[in-house]
C-alpha cells in the first residue's frame, strides 16, 4: 500500500480498515495464542512533509487467568500513533521533535500488516485476568477461591489476625 493511496483513502473521511487472516511469524507460545483474524484501521494526517499515523488494532488471545489459570479469551484494542516520513533525513530531522516513534514509509503492500503486527506483539497481555477481582487460587490446597473459600483461607485469616494481636501484645 501506497502512502498516498493510503492518504487519499482518508481523506474521504474514512480510516483504511484491513485484516490480518493468519500469522506471519509463529508468535504461539504454551501459554498464549493470538486468534486471527487481527483487525486495524489506519487514519492518516498530514502536517507539512510528513504524516501521523494513527493505528487502532484489535484482537485476542487464547490464554489462561495470571490467577486461577483457567482458561480464557483476553481482547486487547491498543492505537499507536507514528509520525511517518518518506525519508531517512526527514525521520532523523523529526525524531527529535516528537514523542511519537518516527518511521520511514516502506512502500510495499504488507506494510500496514506488519506495523500492526509489530503493535500486537509489544501489546501482548503479560498478567491477564479472568476478571478484575479475580480471586486465585488458594496458594495451600490450589481450590479456586472464585468458586468459593476452603479451609485454608480461614486459617490464613486467622495467622494474620493473629499476627495483629501479636502486635497489640507489645506495647
Ligand atoms: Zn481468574
Ligand atoms: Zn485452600
Amino acid at each position: 500500500m501506497d502512502l498516498s493511496k493510503l492518504k487519499d483513502l482518508t481523506l474521504e473521511g474514512r480510516p483504511y480498515k484491513a485484516e490480518i487472516l493468519k500469522g506471519v511469524d509463529s508468535i504461539d507460545t504454551d501459554d498464549l495464542s493470538i486468534i486471527f483474524p487481527i483487525h486495524y484501521e489506519v487514519s492518516v494526517y498530514a502536517t507539512h512533509d510528513v504524516w501521523t499515523l494513527i493505528v487502532t488494532v484489535n484482537y485476542a488471545v487464547q490464554t489462561n487467568c495470571s490467577r486461577c489459570l483457567k482458561e480464557m479469551v483476553d481482547k486487547v484494542s491498543v492505537t499507536s500513533e507514528f509520525l511517518v516520513t518518506e525519508t531517512e533525513e526527514d525521520a532523523k530531522l523529526y525524531s527529535g521533535q516528537t514523542e511519537d516513534e518516527v518511521i520511514i514509509w516502506q512502500k510495499r503492500d504488507s506494510y500496514l500488516d506488519e506495523l500492526a503486527m509489530s503493535i500486537v506483539i509489544t501489546s501482548l497481555p503479560i498478567q491477564p485476568l479472568c476478571s478484575e477481582d479475580c480471586k486465585g487460587l488458594c496458594p495451600i490446597c490450589g481450590n479456586d477461591l472464585n468458586k468459593g473459600d476452603c479451609h485454608c483461607s480461614n486459617q490464613s485469616v486467622d495467622s494474620r489476625f493473629a499476627a495483629l494481636q501479636g502486635l497489640f501484645d507489645e506495647e
